[in-house]
C-alpha cells in the first residue's frame, strides 16, 4: 500500500509517497521502532538505507525507542505480518535506489504513526545536493606530535617506565583516548615526573628552563616540538644573542608564547595588539626585531606590524618562509566553504572553543550555520531547500563524524562531494636535526624518523595545535 501525504513543518515540497508493507519475518518489539540499515524481501536484492541515522534521530527526538540494525529478510504478507515497514526510495548515483525506512510491530499504532511520519519527513527533503567539505582542522605539527606520542607509548609499553606528556595538549579526540588506553599520563609540570619516567614535550614546545631541568634530572625526553615552533624558538634566541629586542606578536597565554619568550629572557616583549606597541619600551630603537607567534593567522599581525613600524621604522621582521600558515589556511578554508554553501554544519562539541570560533567565522562570512555534535542531530527542517551543504570539522569532532554525515546525506538522493582546502605552500616542515624527532637522555640523541606527513588518507588540510 502506498500513502501520500504532506509532512508538517517542511515547506515547498510535494506530497511524498511512502509505501507500507506488512512483513512476516521482521521481528520488532512492542514500543520499539526498527530503523533498518539494509533490508530486503525473500526474492529481491537487499536495499541499503544510508539515511538510517537521520530517521533514527527523528524517532529519538520523538521519544521512541530505536533499534538501528540490518533487517532480516522478510516476506510481504499482505494485510497480515509481524511488522509494518514504511519506506520511501531515492535514486542512487549509477542506478538503483536507496531507501528511507522504519518498521514497527503489528498493532502498535502509536509507533506506526511516528515511524510513518519520520520516513515521510525525510523523504520530503530528499534531493540532489552538493557537499563542500573542508579539510581536517588539525595541522601537520599536531599530527606529527600525535604520531610521536603513539610511537613512544608503544616503544615503552611494558618497560616499567611511565610515559608522561606535558600539557596542555591539543589532539584529535580519538588520539587522546588511544594515548589514555596506552597508559600515557598528561601532566602540567615536570614536578609530576619521577626518576626514570619518559617525558614527551608537546607540539607547542617547552621553555628553556623545563628543557634544562629535564636534562639535569636525567629524564628520558622525547621532543615532539613542531619544527616551526622550534624554528621560532631558535630565531628568538639568535636575535637576542645579537643584541636585538624581540617583539613577539601573539597571545600571552598561548601555549607556544612562553617557550619562545624563554629563549630571549630580558629582551622580549609579547605584544597582543596595536595598543601594546604604544607601551613598548626598548633601549635601542635601531635594534628591534619582531616575529609572529606560530599558531595565529599571519594576517592578524598586520595591524600590530604597521603600528610597530610607524613607531620603530628600523624594526625588522622574520622572513615569510619561517611563518606557520596553517591557521591562515584554515580560516581561508572556513570562509571559502561558508561563502559557497546554503548551510554550514560545524561538526564537534558545540561548546568547545574551536567549534564556537568556527561557527563565528562562518557566520561572519555570511553563512547560515548549525553546530552538530552527531549525525543523529540533523533535522529535515535544517536541510529543507538547501542544495549546497558545507561541512567543517572542529577539533572536537570525533573521527569519522564528517564521513557519517556525508554517508547519511547520500541516502537522501544524488550527492556530489567536493573537498575545499586553501593551502599556502608551506616551507619544508623539517626538524632542525635532519627531519628527526629528538630522543634525548643525558646528552645522547636518538633519531626518531620524522612523522610530519601523517594526515589521514583523503584529508588534505591542516589541523591546529594550540600553539
Ligand atoms: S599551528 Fe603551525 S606552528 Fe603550531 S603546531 Fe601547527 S604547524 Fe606547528
Amino acid at each position: 500500500m502506498t500513502r501520500w501525504a504532506r509532512p508538517g513543518g517542511i515547506t515547498g515540497t510535494p506530497s511524498v509517497p511512502v509505501r507500507e508493507i506488512h512483513a512476516s519475518g521482521l521481528s520488532v518489539q512492542r514500543g520499539e521502532v526498527l530503523v533498518p540499515t539494509v533490508f530486503g524481501d525473500e526474492l529481491t536484492e537487499r536495499v541499503s538505507c544510508p539515511a538510517a541515522p537521520l530517521v533514527a534521530g527523528s524517532l529519538q527526538r520523538k521519544g521512541r525507542q530505536v533499534r538501528l540494525a540490518p533487517a532480516p529478510r522478510y516476506a510481504d504478507s499482505g494485510a497480515d505480518g509481524d511488522a509494518v515497514l514504511y519506506l520511501a526510495t531515492c535514486p542512487r548515483p549509477g542506478g538503483g535506489y536507496t531507501a528511507i525506512a522504519a518498521a514497527t510491530p503489528r498493532g502498535d499504532r502509536l509507533s506506526a504513526a511516528v515511524a510513518f511520519a519520520a520516513v515521510q519527513e525525510w523523504a520530503a527533503v530528499a534531493a540532489s545536493r552538493v557537499v563542500l567539505a573542508a579539510g581536517s582542522p588539525w595541522c601537520n605539527g599536531a599530527l606529527r606530535a600525535a604520531e610521536i606520542y603513539r610511537r613512544a607509548a608503544a616503544e615503552h609499553a611494558g618497560s616499567g617506565r611511565t610515559v608522561r606528556v606535558l600539557g596542555p595538549l591539543s589532539l584529535p579526540p580519538e588520539t587522546a583516548a588511544e594515548l589514555d588506553m596506552l597508559g600515557v599520563v598528561q601532566v602540567t609540570s615536570l614536578a609530576d615526573a619521577a626518576e626514570g619516567d619518559v617525558v614527551l614535550f608537546p607540539a607547542h614546545g617547552v621553555s628553556s628552563q623545563v628543557r634544562a631541568e629535564a636534562a639535569e634530572r636525567g629524564l628520558v625526553v622525547i621532543d615532539a616540538t613542531c619544527p616551526l615552533v622550534a624554528q621560532a624558538q631558535e630565531g628568538a634566541g639568535r636575535l637576542a644573542s645579537r643584541g636585538q629586542h624581540v617583539v613577539l606578536i601573539g597571545q600571552r597565554h598561548a601555549a607556544a608564547a612562553a617557550p619562545i619568550a624563554s629563549r630571549a629572557v630580558g629582551q622580549v616583549t609579547i605584544v597582543e595588539n596595536t595598543g601594546g606597541t604604544t607601551t613598548l619600551n626598548v633601549t635601542d630603537a635601531q635594534r628591534i626585531s619582531y616575529m609572529l607567534q606560530p599558531g595565529l593567522p599571519v594576517e592578524s599581525a598586520s595591524g600590530v606590524i604597521s603600528a610597530l613600524r610607524s613607531r620603530y621604522p628600523a624594526a625588522q621582521g622574520a622572513p615569510p618562509s619561517g611563518l606557520c600558515y596553517a591557521p591562515s589556511d584554515r580560516l581561508a578554508t572556513v570562509r571559502a566553504v561558508a561563502t559557497g554553501s546554503d548551510l554550514v554544519l560545524v561538526l564537534g562539541d558545540p561548546q568547545s572553543s574551536d567549534a564556537r570560533q568556527v561557527v563565528a567565522q562562518a557566520r561572519d562570512a555570511g553563512a547560515r550555520v548549525q553546530a552538530l555534535g552527531s549525525v543523529f542531530e540533523l533535522t529535515p527542517a535544517l536541510i529543507d531547500g538547501v542544495t549546497t551543504i558545507g561541512i567543517i570539522e572542529s577539533t572536537s569532532a570525533q573521527s569519522g563524524l564528517a564521513a557519517q554525515v556525508i554517508a547519511a546525506m547520500g541516502g537522501l538522493g544524488q550527492l556530489s562531494v567536493v573537498r575545499r582546502q586553501v593551502r599556502t605552500e608551506p616551507p619544508a616542515l623539517e626538524d632542525p636535526q635532519d627531519g628527526a624527532g629528538r630522543h634525548l637522555r643525558g646528552g645522547q640523541t636518538q633519531a626518531y624518523r620524522s612523522a610530519t606527513a601523517v594526515a589521514p588518507a583523503g584529508v588534505t588540510g591542516p589541523r591546529m595545535a594550540s600553539t
